[in-house]
């Protein structure tokens, strides 16, 4: 049996780290050259998706992940604020306790040294052909490969989706982000007193929203084990994603610099009302660190996930239920698709039919990947909903009585 793997992402890698484990013939095949290279800040992986991890690698590297990691029970509770800095609710339970926080760019990196030379970095798979009895992919070196099974884990706008479907899963949901990462020592001490050492979200007038996550992984980690840490995020920060209507002007935002997207989001955000002092974060963030990326989603129906008859081509994570980062379960359902697909693989060598595996696991993935969809977007459909007067004008008459009930109750 030998499996192929297109994308050498996150769920890419912790499936080949699996059938690795399990003595299966598997090779990643990756477009990025450099993977310490790569885009992205932190992941969050809930119980669910640290139990899949659990199964798919070796002790030593979940260690490691646990060592860099921050754990949600850590910080303090997460809270709403309006556009002004006032505080709304207290928002507990929304994170899982024992959820952990990791630099993509970490998690990446400890997945990728237990797949070894298995993975091959700097090949973009342009074409899939299936056979009755293999698959072969074809890479922009000119070079081939073929296998018994091919995993399309090549993330939203994936190839290997768009063959088995006819058509990208993937749409614009109407949202577009800024992000970066601002060190908590660059704040002023009465911005660091208000943010605290939680999490934080704000929806603005005209859909707009400001996400602020509190990154510890040294002060909070997950297992206090500094030795075995290859965290990247080495002192205690928050990741900031600000997001906009998708308009003319925010499209062109995408060939702008780090420090000229970051001054353009405060320039946006302020003009849509927002006080000066809630965009401290961004005014002092590293300019190296900001990006801006559009929200996309595949549907929350799960029938129309997977629409095609199960074979030897199947796919995993994003490239079938690409997920808004609204409800940081992206990275989380990849992995649990990965240990999924794994026991799928190993029930086939064991003897079981091929398609029926494999509809079986596409079934769960499609169930899995639309509650991920739909969480996200229900988050996204309130930014939008305030962008028109009417949605506005009403965000303006609810939240000031928010606000001061929670005055009152502190
Ligand atoms: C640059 C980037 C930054 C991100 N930042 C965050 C973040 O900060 N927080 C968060 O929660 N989520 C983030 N995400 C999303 C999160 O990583 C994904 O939701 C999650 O990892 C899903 O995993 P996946 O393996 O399905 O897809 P991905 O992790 O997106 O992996 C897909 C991989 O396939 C490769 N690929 C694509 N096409 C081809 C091809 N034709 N041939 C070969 N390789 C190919 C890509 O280079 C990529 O490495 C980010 C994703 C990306 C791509």
């Amino acid at each position: 049996m030998r499996v192929l793997i297109i994308g050498g992402g996150l769920g890419g890698l912790a499936l080949a780290a699996g059938l690795r484990s399990r003595d299966i013939d598997v090779t990643v095949y990756e477009r990025d050259t450099d993977l310490a290279a790569t885009g992205g800040y932190h992941i969050t992986l809930d119980p669910r998706a640290q139990r899949a991890l659990t199964d798919l690698l070796p002790d030593v590297a979940m260690r490691r992940i646990r060592a860099s990691a921050a754990l949600a029970g850590r910080r303090d509770a997460d809270v709403m604020w309006d556009w002004r800095g006032r505080q709304l609710a207290v928002l507990r339970g929304v994170v899982h306790p024992d959820a952990i926080d990791i630099d993509r760019i970490t998690l990446r990196l400890i997945l990728a040294e237990v797949v070894g030379d298995d993975l091959r970095t700097g090949r973009t798979c342009l074409g899939i052909e299936t056979e009755d009895a293999a698959v072969t992919a074809s890479f922009d070196d000119g070079s081939t490969a073929t296998g018994d099974i091919l995993v399309g884990a090549d993330g939203a706008h994936s190839l290997v989706t768009r063959r088995l479907a006819g058509e990208s899963p993937s749409h614009p949901t109407g949202l577009v982000g800024t992000s970066g990462r601002t060190r908590i020592d660059d704040l002023s001490a009465s911005e660091r007193g208000r943010l605290g050492t939680r999490s934080s979200f704000a929806i603005g007038p005209r859909g707009t929203a400001l996400y602020a996550g509190y990154l510890d992984p040294a002060g909070h980690a997950a297992l206090d084990d500094p030795a075995e840490s290859r965290a990247v995020t080495r002192e205690p920060s928050f990741i900031w994603g600000a997001m906009f209507p998708e308009t003319a002007t925010t499209a062109g935002w995408r060939n702008l610099d780090g420090a000229r997207i970051r001054d353009a989001s405060i320039s946006l955000l302020h003009k849509r009302g927002w006080d000066r002092r809630t965009l401290e974060l961004l005014e002092r963030t590293m300019p190296e660190s900001v990006a801006v990326y559009r929200f996309n989603a595949a549907a929350s129906d799960p029938s129309l996930l997977a629409p095609w008859a199960p074979g030897r081509v199947t796919a995993l994570g994003d490239a079938v239920h690409s997920t808004p980062p609204t409800a940081g379960m992206g990275a989380g359902i990849a992995i649990r698709d990965a240990e999924h697909l794994m026991r799928a693989v190993h029930e086939i060598l064991g003897g079981r039919p091929l398609p029926e595996a494999i509809g079986d696991y596409e079934r769960e993935m499609a169930l899995r990947g639309a509650e991920a969809i739909t969480l996200a977007m229900k988050t996204v459909r309130q930014v939008l909903s305030t962008d028109s007067a009417l949605g506005s004008a009403l965000l303006r008459a609810v939240v000031p009585p928010m606000a001061a009930f929670q005055r009152l109750r502190r």
